[in-house]
């Protein structure tokens, strides 16, 4: 990916202050509930949260900190400690990563601006928020364990800053267009969102079944895979040799159905909340290919 030429975004925020709350050693027996409790941690943890509580009960050798993790969030004690603090980072302090990840999102508010502004309107860019370990957002509290996420409430992205190293060392998702790949997504959701498909979404989802409420979700995740294929597709400096395999490596080892096979879970359709990884790479690449939002149209195609 080359973001050499590529301004970095002013639209951030760095909490401090977090790292007070628990860890998420101890408890036990979380392991047998990975299958009830998958879907829920979808909805619960956002687009990355369920690549990453698997890689927590991998690496905690199956599953013994689910259950106390799934008992932090939701019991009490999750709101902002009195010393956390939203501060507008001097840029000389940002880390490596962080500079990528402006640059990223730069990109993407020049390249929707420009979509935008072919429709004749103005585009609202978002703001990203890095915090530490725990953090707050407009959505309740930010925990690491929930991945980056996309707060409709404030149209604020959540980024832990040490997702990527995670992403990289633990989840095996080397490269660096990942990077690219998982903020640019998260801009899909805020596309979503001022468009007014993410409202039209979870109206649809309050009369449906559990298992339809799903299957909108994929079509959710599909089209801010399809957005993110498209910012990458209109920064022409920006894909380098490998890139575009990385990004749909990258795809395939977030589907579910690898997911729930890494959790030792036969892949169960119907409990998919972010699509396949066939389906991941697919949209991905479309978005890649057309460059033309409207090629995203996940809702009225076959998927
Ligand atoms: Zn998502």
């Amino acid at each position: 990916m080359r973001l050499d030429d590529e301004q970095e975004s002013s639209n951030f925020e760095i909490q401090r202050g977090g790292g007070m709350g628990r860890g998420f050693g101890g408890g036990g027996g979380g392991g047998n509930l990975l299958g009830l409790l998958l879907p829920l941690i979808g909805s619960k943890f956002g687009c990355w949260g369920i690549a990453i509580v698997v890689v927590l009960m991998l690496v905690m050798g199956g599953g013994g900190g689910l259950g106390s993790l799934l008992g932090g969030l939701t019991g009490g004690g999750t709101s902002m400690s009195p010393q956390q603090q939203t501060q507008q980072a001097d840029p000389g302090e940002l880390t490596d990563i962080q500079r990528i990840s402006l640059k990223v999102l730069g990109s993407t508010e020049r390249r929707w601006e420009d979509i935008f502004a072919a429709n004749g309107s103005q585009y609202p860019a978002p703001t990203l928020v890095f915090y530490d370990r725990n953090g707050m957002s407009g959505c309740g509290a930010a925990q690491s364990a929930m991945g980056p996420f996309y707060c409709p409430a404030d149209q604020k992205i959540y980024i832990d800053t040490t997702f990527f190293n995670d992403m990289k060392n633990k989840m095996g998702i080397p490269g660096d267009f990942p990077i690219g790949y998982v903020i640019a997504h998260e801009v899909g959701h805020h596309i979503q969102t001022i468009t007014g498909t993410a409202n039209k979404v979870r109206q649809a989802q309050q009369r449906a079944s559990q298992e339809e409420g799903n299957a909108l979700q994929v079509r959710m995740e599909l089209q801010a895979d399809c957005y993110a294929g498209v910012w990458a597709a209109r920064d022409t400096n920006l894909m380098e040799p490998g890139d575009m395999e990385e990004g749909l490596r990258a795809a395939h080892q977030i589907g579910d159905d690898t997911l729930m096979k890494a959790a030792g879970r036969r892949p169960v359709e119907s409990m998919f909340t972010h699509g396949s990884a066939e389906q991941r790479m697919a949209w991905l690449k479309r978005g890649l290919q057309t460059g033309n939002p409207a090629s995203c149209d996940t809702f009225s195609q076959d998927l």
